[in-house]
């Protein structure tokens, strides 16, 4: 048997899956409160006893598992180390998170970062599909901006981290706003919930908004995807989500400018459909998202046209457990700088 255990690790919930490489993903994915905020001990123990339910839900044994792969909302290394502890409890920073999880199961694990997993599922799936790339970046939209490369079937990585496309740069303005990174002006400040709720205060700030767009920021910038997929949404509503993905395209024509990818992927909460909105209500919104993102790139050499600019194909939510174990199963056991 080939089957990897995916691990998805969050500061407030852990997603346990099981994959098998010929079956594909195996019964039903089991969710736990991670308690990251107690330290990688804490979610190493609800990890094991997950595991054990997870085994015995599908009548698996420890040794039907070839190995983990693992993955967490923070810049990893290549050793499996936690770099950075952003959208995670401070305690997690230099520790070892593939070396811990191996302890603790006993068994060969990886260790990647959550938006390079999830990228990994939605090239997987798309290799299978024969819509794949060799040259592929993604871009992951959530309360912040998440981004992965793939190039020629492997996660691209620095020695030190791999790609933070959320954090390039869109604005050298003094007055940009500050990211979390700590830098001014990322794609993130515009591209994400984070953004949304910027761009609402910047509004707010000037006066003269329309009632919808009026209350605290955050609660406003909740409502926006709900307010952008309506039947005749409000003109102030769709120049916030055009500033959206028009920062999106600019971040995008960085990344094809840099590496020369023939793909961008779009995912993530931007993608989801409101339970209001119309099919068609819905289709428009992802269409101009797209030529929205398109003015960004199309501007620039006449060839990045032939960029291509796609939604998410992969259907699975909350994937990326299943990109990390899919990862373990192509890397090499061997290979030191990936395995513990
Ligand atoms: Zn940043």
């Amino acid at each position: 048997m080939s089957i990897y255990l995916g691990i998805d690790i969050g500061a407030s919930t852990v997603k346990l899956g099981l994959l098998d490489l010929e079956k594909g993903v195996i019964g039903v994915r089991l969710d736990r409160p991670s308690y990251a905020s107690e330290g990688p001990d804490a979610t190493a123990n609800v990890i094991q006893t997950a595991t054990t339910e997870l085994l015995q839900a599908n009548d698996l044994h420890f040794n039907d598992l070839k190995a983990i792969g693992a993955c967490c909302p923070t810049p990893i290394d290549a050793s499996g180390m936690c770099v950075y502890p952003t959208n995670i409890d401070a305690s997690w920073q230099g520790v070892n998170i593939a070396q811990k999880l191996s302890d603790a199961l006993h068994l060969p694990a990886l260790l990647l970062n959550d938006g390079d997993a999830a990228a990994y599922r939605e090239y997987s799936v798309r290799e299978a599909q024969n819509k794949a790339s060799s040259c592929m970046a993604q871009f992951i939209t959530g309360t912040g901006l998440g981004g992965a490369l793939i190039i020629n079937g492997k996660i691209w990585s620095a020695p030190a981290v791999s790609a933070e496309l959320g954090h390039i740069c869109i604005d050298s303005s003094e007055n940009a706003d500050l990211c979390g990174c700590g830098a001014r002006g990322c794609a993130e400040t515009r591209a994400s919930l984070l953004g949304l709720r910027n761009m609402v205060k910047h509004r707010q700030a000037k006066g003269n908004v329309p009632e919808a767009l009026q209350g605290e920021p955050m609660e406003v910038a909740k409502k926006l995807r709900r307010l952008g997929q309506m039947d005749e949404p409000l003109s102030d509503v769709m120049s916030i989500w055009q500033e959206y993905f028009t920062s999106l395209g600019i971040a995008a024509r960085n990344v094809v400018n840099t590496v020369g990818c023939d793909l961008i992927v779009i995912s993530g909460g931007a993608q989801e459909k409101e339970k209001t909105a119309s099919e068609g209500a819905y289709e428009r919104f992802k269409n101009d998202a797209i030529s929205w993102i398109r003015q960004g790139i199309d501007h620039s050499f006449p060839h990045l046209k032939q960029t291509r600019v796609e939604w998410s194909i992969d259907t699975l939510p909350d994937s990326a457990a299943y990109g990390a174990a899919h990862y373990a199963s192509v890397s090499s056991p061997q290979s030191k700088d990936t395995w513990v």
